[in-house]
């Protein structure tokens, strides 16, 4: 029962599928956008601080501002969107991705497209994914769930709250919390160092006198109907909690910002490579994947602090995309890139030789270092060299290589950060 036909399906109209959408539209292909949700726009929606747009933009614009501009130009470009619309199976055929869809005005149906754009975003790591005793009482949180609770449902979901985890989210939820008017005992961060921006931090945290507690974590949530209390126990330098040093907070909500994991599942069917470091696809510089005609962008690529490098990848995808779908294929001639030093890790995860031009290579260290310098090299020749007043895991670094640079004959690329 295969359905209309497209070049390009662009699956979540978060920033990184409004983006690849727009490109391939202008790149002249004849595009679609598939979103679960009843509006574009993704998890801007419920992003109201502001913070975003400082580089595609050069203005501090809040999340739903920011979405904005891309939805209107979707809009006027004409560019079909199928909203309230839950991809059900996806399946790679020779005539392109069948993709079955099911929405309430059509129930299930199927589309086919030369090329797909993964632009799916990410899910938040819940509370059993990092094995805390107790019932399962009300009250426990993702971050995000509490964003969307108070700034787009109204409702504020505790008065007496504690955070786990110091991810951006985690912060930015721990200042709403408290111009709500809720208490926020305090944010718990299990490693040694914060996880959230440190922009974030100061403006978070400390401008709210709101205490950051680093090498400590929540063993225990008390509570069977609601949550009464959590404890709070220290942890050792390999992230055990400490016997002996246990403390009973009070609380009656406990908020999780333990992680984002990039949402990939509905590509394992076709047997896409998913790198370990980065839970998204393994792609080039033109966010191409191992599969013909198949593209990831945005956080469902890697967990981006920055909209507006989302957005950078999915205009790549989507003009990639594009050239793919009408006849234009890449021929891709692949050179691995090799992480190493204190790099934990490094997007794209090969480079595209054949393909010329520039290439933007995205990547993050896997702990701080002041003064670092990052060489990238090729063939035994230092291509490239920065230096870095300070890196830190939270923040990613973005660096363009000209691929002329290469040497012939180059059989891999590394990137080495140092102290
Ligand atoms: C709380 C929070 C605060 C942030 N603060 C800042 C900030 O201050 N400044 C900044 O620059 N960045 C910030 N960011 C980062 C930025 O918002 C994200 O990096 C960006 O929104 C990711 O875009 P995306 O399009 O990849 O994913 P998303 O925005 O998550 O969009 C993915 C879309 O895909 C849809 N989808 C998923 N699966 C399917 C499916 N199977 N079928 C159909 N649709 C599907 C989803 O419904 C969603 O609409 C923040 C992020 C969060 C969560």
């Amino acid at each position: 029962m295969s359905g209309a036909k497209w070049d390009v399906a662009v699956i979540g109209a978060g920033p990184a599928g409004l983006a690849a959408a727009i490109a391939a539209n202008k790149a002249g292909a004849r595009v679609c956008l598939v979103e679960r949700e009843s509006r574009p726009g993704g998890i801007l929606k419920q992003c109201i601080h502001d913070g975003f747009g400082l580089v595609r933009f050069g203005q501090k614009l809040s999340g739903p501002e920011y979405a904005w501009r891309d939805i209107q130009l979707a809009k006027e470009r004409g560019i079909k969107l199928f909203t309230d619309t839950f991809l059900l199976e996806l399946e790679a055929r020779e005539e392109g991705f069948v993709l079955t869809l099911q929405n309430s005005e059509q129930a299930v149906f199927q589309i086919v497209t030369r090329a797909l754009v993964a632009a799916t975003g990410c899910r938040e790591r819940s509370a059993r994914q990092v094995f805390i005793h107790g019932q399962r009482p009300a009250g426990v949180y993702t971050a995000g769930t509490v964003q969307r609770l108070i700034n787009i449902g109204g409702h504020l979901p505790g008065k007496n709250c504690v955070i786990l985890g110091s991810g951006d989210i985690g912060l930015i939820m721990a200042r709403r919390l408290t111009l709500e008017g809720a208490k926020v005992q305090g944010v718990y961060e299990i490693k040694a160092e914060p996880s959230g921006l440190t922009r974030n931090i100061v403006q978070c945290l400390e401008d709210y006198n709101i205490p950051l507690h680093l090498g400590a974590t929540v063993t225990k949530v008390h509570g069977s109907e609601r949550v009464e209390a959590v404890t709070i126990s220290q942890v050792d330098e390999n992230l055990r909690a400490l016997p002996g040093t246990e403390e009973y907070v009070p609380c009656d909500t406990l908020v999780l910002s333990v992680g984002l994991i990039p949402e990939n599942d509905m590509l394992l069917p076709l047997g896409v490579q998913i790198d370990p470091r980065t839970g998204g696809p393994a792609v080039d510089q033109l966010m191409a994947t191992g599969q013909a005609g198949l593209y990831s962008c945005g956080n469902a690529l890697h967990v981006n602090d920055l909209v507006d490098y989302v957005s950078e990848s999915g205009e790549i995808a989507g003009s990639s995309a594009a050239r793919f779908s009408l006849g234009k294929p890449d021929r891709p001639c692949h050179l691995p890139v090799i992480p190493q030093g204190d790099i934990q890790y490094v997007v794209p995860q090969k480079l595209d030789i054949a393909a010329g031009g520039q290439a933007v290579l995205y990547f993050r260290s896997a702990r701080t270092i002041a003064n670092a310098s990052l060489e990238i090299s090729a063939g035994g020749q230092v291509l490239l060299q920065k230096k870095y007043k300070a890196v830190r895991p939270p923040e990613m670094e973005r660096i363009v290589l000209d691929l002329a640079l290469l040497p012939p004959g180059t059989e891999e690329l590394s990137l080495n950060l140092r102290g």
